[in-house]
C-alpha cells in the first residue's frame, strides 16, 4: 500500500485518490475518473507524456479499486437464519448483544446464556446500506432467547434441583445440616456430612426449570413434598405413635430430623413422612451402652453316660460388658456402629455339662423290658380301677425327672394324645409297643430309632392326670397287658 503510494507522481493524483477514498461511492467514483482521465489523457499526449507516466496511471487505477473494496467490505448478521441488518465491524454485534445480556441479566437477577444463533456473511454495501445500532438492537430484541445459567445442586452426577444464585444454592446447602448441626453443638453428635457427593455446579437452564426455593429444600430432605402430621395428644409416646401409623419408631425419630422424641407434649405436631432424602446427612456419635456377655458351654467327658448323653453340671450364666462405639446414621437412622472400647461389668458363668463316653446299646428290641421310671414308685396298677380299666401303671415321680425307653425300637408317636396329654410311643417289633403317658417334655421325634434305657422324655403332669407320674402302658398286637408281669422279663 504505502509501497504503491511511493509510485504515484504527482500532488494532484495524491488529492484525486484522497477525494475518492472520503466518497466511498464506486459509481460517482468511476464516472468521474472517466471524465477527469479523458481530459488528462488529452493533455498528456499534447505535453509528450513518456512511457512510464502510462505506467503510473494504470497503477492508479488499481489501487484506486483496492481501496474502494475495503471501504465497502461489510457483514451481513443472521439472528436465527433471519437478516437483521448490515455492519462494518462484527464488533458492533457484540456490544449490542452485550447490551441486552445486561438488560436480561439485570430483570431475572441472574445470568444468562443467548441460545440464538448468530451468523455474519461476509459481503460489500455502501455506508447508505449500514445499519445502526439502534435498528438492529429493535430487530433482535424481539427475537431474542436465553437460558438461565443456573446454580444446579447436583447429588451423585444427577441434578435434583435448579437455583437462581450461588447464594440460594450453598444456602439451601447449609439448610439441610441445620437441624443436624444443633446436635452438634450441643455435643450429642461428633461429625456431620452428606452421605452422597454433592456438588454445586453451572448449567444453561430454562427459566422455568429453576426451582421455588422452599419447595426444593422440602423435596431434598423429604424426596416428596407431601405433608403429614399428627398432633400429640394426652399419654402418647412415639411407641403408640408410630404404631397407629404402622411405621416404626426408628422411622418417626427419622421424619422428626432425627430427634430422639424423648420428650413429647400433648400439642406437639410430628411429621408423619418419613423421609426418602435425595441428600442424606450422615452423622456419627459416641454412644456407651450395656451389652450381655453370653456364657461358653464346656463338656466334661464322664463313662457313666452314652456319647449321645448329656446333662448339666453347672448351669452358665451371661456376663456383662459396658460399650462405647461410633454410631454412624443417615438422616437418623443407624446404619453401622464401631466399637471404640469395651469394659467387662460382669464375667460370664461357663455351662458344664457331662456328656458321656459309652457306646449306646444297638437301637432296636432286645426282647427285655426295663423300668422306665426305676427311681420312681407305682401308685396305680394296672387292672379295674373306680368302676372301668386302668390300662396301664402308672409310676409317681417329680416333674423333670427323665422316663428312660424301656427297650429299644422306633418311635412311632410323641406329641399330644388327648387325656394321655403329651406321650410317646414306641414299636419295639415282634408285636409289641410302649406308651409313656402325662409327660412334660419330650425329646424324641417320630420315626427316630431309640436303644433301651435312652431318656425319651420327662415326668409330668398333662393330660387327665392327678399329679406328676408316668403312665406306662405295653400293648401286644394293640391289646394291653400287665406291665408288672413284663417289666424285668424276657418277653420274646
Ligand atoms: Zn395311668
Amino acid at each position: 500500500m504505502d509501497k504503491a503510494r511511493l509510485m504515484i507522481d504527482g500532488i494532484k493524483k495524491n488529492q484525486l485518490i484522497q477525494k475518492i477514498v472520503s466518497k466511498g461511492n464506486v459509481k460517482k467514483f468511476l464516472s468521474s475518473h472517466y471524465s477527469v482521465s479523458l481530459s488528462v489523457l488529452l493533455v498528456l499526449t499534447l505535453t509528450i507524456l513518456t512511457f512510464s507516466h502510462v505506467l503510473n496511471f494504470i497503477n492508479v487505477q488499481a489501487l484506486l479499486i483496492e481501496e474502494q473494496e475495503l471501504a465497502t467490505r461489510s457483514f451481513e448478521v443472521y439472528f436465527d437464519g433471519i437478516h437483521v441488518g448490515d455492519v462494518r465491524d462484527k464488533q458492533a454485534i457484540e456490544d449490542i448483544l452485550t447490551e441486552l445480556k445486561t438488560s436480561i441479566q439485570r430483570s431475572n437477577n441472574s445470568e444468562i446464556a443467548i441460545s440464538n444463533t448468530i451468523e455474519y456473511v461476509a459481503s460489500h454495501t455502501e455506508d447508505i446500506n449500514i445499519d445502526s445500532h439502534n435498528e438492529i438492537l429493535t430487530r433482535i430484541r424481539s427475537q431474542i432467547e436465553y437460558n438461565i445459567l443456573a446454580y444446579c445442586i447436583k447429588v451423585d452426577g444427577e441434578i435434583v434441583g435448579r437455583l437462581l444464585t450461588l447464594e440460594e444454592a450453598e444456602k439451601i446447602l447449609e439448610d439441610i445440616k441445620a437441624p443436624y448441626v444443633q446436635l452438634l453443638e450441643d455435643g450429642s453428635i461428633m461429625d456431620l456430612s452428606f452421605a452422597e457427593e454433592v456438588e454445586i455446579v453451572r448449567e444453561e437452564v430454562s427459566k422455568f426449570q429453576i426451582d421455588e426455593y422452599d419447595q426444593l429444600l422440602m423435596y431434598l430432605q423429604k424426596g416428596t413434598t407431601e405433608e403429614k402430621t399428627h398432633i400429640v395428644e394426652s399419654g402418647e409416646n412415639v411407641w403408640v405413635i408410630a404404631n397407629k401409623y404402622g411405621i416404626t419408631v426408628e422411622e418417626l425419630r427419622a421424619a422428626n430430623n432425627g430427634s430422639n422424641l424423648s420428650l413429647i407434649y400433648p400439642g406437639d405436631e410430628l411429621s408423619l413422612i418419613v423421609p426418602k432424602p435425595f441428600i442424606a446427612i450422615q452423622t456419627i456419635e459416641v454412644a456407651v451402652f450395656e451389652e450381655k456377655i453370653p456364657f461358653e458351654t464346656e463338656y466334661e467327658l464322664v463313662s457313666w453316660m452314652y456319647n449321645d448323653e448329656y446333662s448339666t453340671k453347672n448351669s452358665g450364666e451371661n456376663g456383662l460388658k459396658q460399650v462405647e462405639a461410633y454410631v454412624i446414621r443417615k438422616n437418623g437412622i443407624e446404619v453401622s456402629r464401631e466399637v471404640l472400647t469395651e469394659t467387662v461389668l460382669q464375667e460370664p458363668v461357663t455351662k458344664v455339662m457331662y456328656n458321656g463316653t459309652q457306646d449306646p446299646p444297638p437301637k432296636k428290641g432286645t426282647g427285655y423290658f426295663i423300668n422306665p421310671l426305676p427311681s420312681g414308685s407305682v401308685t396305680s396298677r394296672y387292672g379295674p380301677r373306680w368302676g372301668g380299666f386302668h390300662q396301664g401303671l402308672d409310676i409317681g415321680g417329680r416333674t423333670g425327672t427323665s422316663i428312660k425307653a424301656a427297650d429299644g425300637g422306633t418311635v412311632i408317636y410323641s406329641g399330644w394324645f388327648g387325656d394321655y396329654g403329651y406321650m410317646v410311643e414306641i414299636d419295639h417289633g415282634g408285636g409289641f409297643t410302649t406308651r409313656y403317658g402325662h409327660c412334660s417334655q419330650l425329646y424324641v421325634s417320630v420315626g427316630e430309632k431309640v436303644y433301651q434305657g435312652k431318656t425319651i422324655a420327662t415326668v409330668g403332669n398333662t393330660g387327665w392326670s392327678t399329679g406328676p407320674h408316668v403312665h406306662f402302658e405295653i400293648r401286644k398286637y394293640g391289646s394291653t397287658v400287665n406291665p408288672q408281669s413284663y417289666i424285668g422279663t424276657q418277653y420274646r
